[in-house]
């Protein structure tokens, strides 16, 4: 039987779950997670959501009428749907025991997953595992419409920027004119999406980009983000979203590079164009992601963190 159709056998003949997805969720994260609450909704399943980090301030205007749970429920669910995880730790800690004790869905499309559910799901050439998600409901004969279209379509955009990236399929978009055939208007969504900044937080990007270095003859550009910065401009690491796209912007870089200091280490994320191989670099040190963007953590200081990065970058693209 094809994978998706016994997905759904499993899915309509089981009760009682709990959906989440990675810590810091992005857009397919909240999106894929949402728009399985709405499936699962629709199906008359008991459903609850959880995310350890809870909901970004960039996303509070999807206001979701189902609360997203920052703690495990006392009462257990039968059910784990773990959505957008490259592996089990990108759920956080406080999830991590039922992990080995409850059945588990994996529905994810990272590269390099190791198969950690009862029952795995990736699909690597899925956009977003919104997208999946939207998959799911085709095959359980759910229409993309209402709230469940919305999320799905937040989930497409986030992990397609905006459906310019190379795993925007025809697939992905054939279900994105399906979402609007049914209704949705994507000037006003689009709308609510990007305008959720700050004065203090357009400021602090400009000076982080006018800070910006290229490194190994133009192939590299490095942008970086400093505790000490935050502090002088009234921002937080949430303010960095994104920007490590802008920098691709630059003719003749093919590997972008953004690192951002955190209370323990560096967080660093990588874009890169074309074949450049990112997810590999990413991996090297213990994170993960896609060929094209990919990101992790160093436990290094952050002048060590440069010079980490562009050695391991200046490497791949040596490779390729
Ligand atoms: P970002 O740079 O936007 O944080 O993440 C880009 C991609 O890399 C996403 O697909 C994300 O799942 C993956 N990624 C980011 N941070 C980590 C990490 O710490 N570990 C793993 N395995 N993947 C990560
Ligand atoms: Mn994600
Ligand atoms: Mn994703």
């Amino acid at each position: 039987m094809p994978l998706l159709k016994q997905i759904a056998e499993q899915i309509r003949d089981a009760d009682n779950f709990l959906v989440l997805a990675h810590v810091s969720p992005d857009g397919d994260a909240l999106g894929s997670m949402l728009a399985m609450g709405e499936l699962l909704d629709t199906l008359g399943k008991k459903v609850r959501l959880f995310n350890e980090s809870g909901i970004p301030r960039r996303f509070e205007w999807l206001a979701p009428k189902r609360e997203i749970l920052t703690q495990l429920p006392e009462e257990e669910p039968d059910n784990l749907i773990v959505l957008d995880c490259g592996s089990a730790e990108r759920a956080g800690d406080l999830i991590a025991p039922w992990l080995k004790t409850k059945k588990v869905f994996n529905f994810d499309h990272h590269l390099g997953n190791p198969m950690f559910g009862t029952v795995n799901w990736v699909e690597q050439r899925a956009s977003s595992v919104g997208e999946m998600v939207g998959m799911l409901a085709r095959k359980l004969g759910v229409p993309l419409v209402g709230l469940l279209g919305e999320y799905v379509y937040l989930a497409l955009i986030s992990d397609t920027g905006d459906f310019c990236f190379n795993n925007t399929r025809p697939e992905t978009l054939e279900m994105a004119a399906e979402i609007l055939r049914l209704g949705l208007l994507p000037g006003p969504f689009h709308e609510q999406k990007q305008s959720t900044g700050t004065l203090n937080q357009l400021q602090m990007r400009g000076t982080v980009l006018q800070r910006a270095r290229l490194y190994a003859d133009g192939r590299i550009c490095l942008i970086s983000f400093t505790r000490e910065l935050f502090e002088q401009t009234g921002t937080g690491p949430e303010d960095t979203e994104g920007l490590v796209n802008t920098v691709l912007y630059v003719s003749g870089v093919q590997v972008a590079i953004s690192l951002r200091e955190e209370d323990q280490g560096i967080k660093f994320s990588l874009r890169s164009k074309g074949s450049t191989n990112v997810q590999t670099v990413a991996f090297r040190f213990g994170g993960g992601g896609h060929r094209n963007a990919a990101g992790g953590t160093l436990l290094l200081d952050m002048d060590q963190a440069k010079t980490t990065m562009i050695q391991a970058v200046t490497e791949e693209l040596a490779n390729s």
